[in-house]
């Protein structure tokens, strides 16, 4: 049997970038992932290749993006003074404004559209982007941290060469920017799980958002409270997504797999760790479909560090030691870091609180068995048990 081929898609160009001091995205994330996979010596496997990447077009950009939100963003892009325009989303405290924008955006896009050339023109069968999975950028406007939807304009050049797709965000937000720009087609499968949009950014992603036109069915939400831990997410995961996955049996799996679902990210509230992530990965690794993974969120760094690893270890069908590289440990230490292991035990929330975040997320099961399954199994063969 061929042995599986793996690229990871990097460019150091992205460290020229910089938020702000105060904002939570820091892109150091990425270095750090970086250096934690050279630990490991996951950069220096047979069968993998480290491929850099160009800006995407604008030609590709405009498969999705308004041309007025394009060049507005350009515009700022080039100025030394900070811009705003709202009506864009261009500015504010979560997209701002800083010279490179559209650079750091476009570089991130054309990350991603080059992981998924990689898979259906190089015969790669993983393809990894950390830079990538900017799920809240909108056709003209900016949110979220993301400027450019770089899976849309991806996926958008797959469906351009008769792909279908299935998009699975493991995010802690909703994928809706994602959800939006393939919500009337039948095309590409979207599956999101993430904290409930009752009170969580960015307020959508319910289990009633399920399509629409041809698109009805194909569209899928599992919200989740606060605290919910690995089990639950597993549950999630293993009662919707897997099950989809399977019968929808797409050419090529696109997944955000952000790491602010983790039980110490500063800014979400359930409590994942590498134990449910790693174990969702290996199972999408199982199916053995082309596959590209992005990014995401995830505002620990050391966190995403980690969870990013063991990501890249799973594609490449490594086992890692579960305590960190000492050279690594002594490097992160002069950072401030105190972390020991790569690897979590499996973490279960106080008893109060997992009783109400099973109870919602056994009802959202039960909701999107009766409005997803029976389109999906039905018209791509259940499979039988
Ligand atoms: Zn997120």
């Amino acid at each position: 049997m061929r042995p599986c081929r793996t690229a990871l898609v990097y460019s150091p160009l992205f460290g020229n970038f910089n938020f702000g001091d105060d904002h939570p995205f820091k892109l150091q994330r990425n270095r750090l992932a970086y250096d934690l996979m050279g630990a490991y010596g996951l950069l220096d496997l047979p069968n993998m290749q480290i491929r850099d990447c160009q800006q995407a077009s604008e030609e590709l950009l405009l498969t999705f993006h308004d041309a007025a939100y394009i060049a507005r963003l350009k515009e700022f892009s080039s100025s030394e003074e900070p811009r705003a325009d709202f009506r864009f989303g261009l500015g504010d405290a979560d997209c701002p404004v800083f010279k490179g924008v559209y650079d750091y955006a476009a570089l991130g896009a054309g990350a991603t559209c080059e992981a998924v050339r990689l898979v259906v023109e190089e015969g790669v069968d993983i393809a990894f982007n950390m830079n990538g999975g900017w799920h809240h950028a909108h056709r003209s406007r900016a949110s979220g941290f993301s400027y450019l939807n770089d899976a849309v304009v991806a996926i958008n050049w797959l469906i351009a060469r008769g792909r279908r797709v299935l998009y699975l965000d493991i995010d802690a937000h909703h994928g809706d920017g994602v959800q939006e720009a393939f919500y009337d087609t039948d095309q590409v499968l979207t599956i999101s799980l993430h904290e409930s949009g009752i009170y969580f950014y960015p307020g959508t992603g319910f289990e009633d958002e399920i399509g629409e036109g041809r698109g009805k069915g194909y569209s899928v939400n599992v919200p989740l409270l606060a605290h919910t831990d690995d089990a639950m997410y597993m549950k999630a995961f293993d009662e919707v997504a897997y099950p989809l996955i399977a019968a929808f049996n797409p050419d090529i799996i696109v997944t955000q797999i952000g790491a602010d679902t983790f039980r110490t990210d500063p800014l979400t509230n359930l409590e994942i760790t590498t134990h449910s992530y790693g174990e969702m990965l290996s199972k999408i690794k199982r199916l053995k479909i082309p596959w590209v993974a992005l990014g995401g969120g995830g505002y620990d760094l050391m966190n995403t560090a980690r969870a990013w690893t063991l990501a890249w270890a799973i594609m490449n069908g490594i086992k890692l030691n579960p305590r960190l590289p000492p050279a690594f440990i002594d490097k992160i230490e002069l950072l401030g870091y105190r972390n020991r292991v790569l690897m979590d035990a499996m973490h279960w929330a106080d008893e109060g609180e997992r009783v109400l975040a099973l109870g919602a997320v056994e009802k959202s099961i039960a909701r999107i068995k009766k409005t997803i399954f029976p389109g999906i199994l039905g018209s791509y063969g259940a499979p039988s048990s």
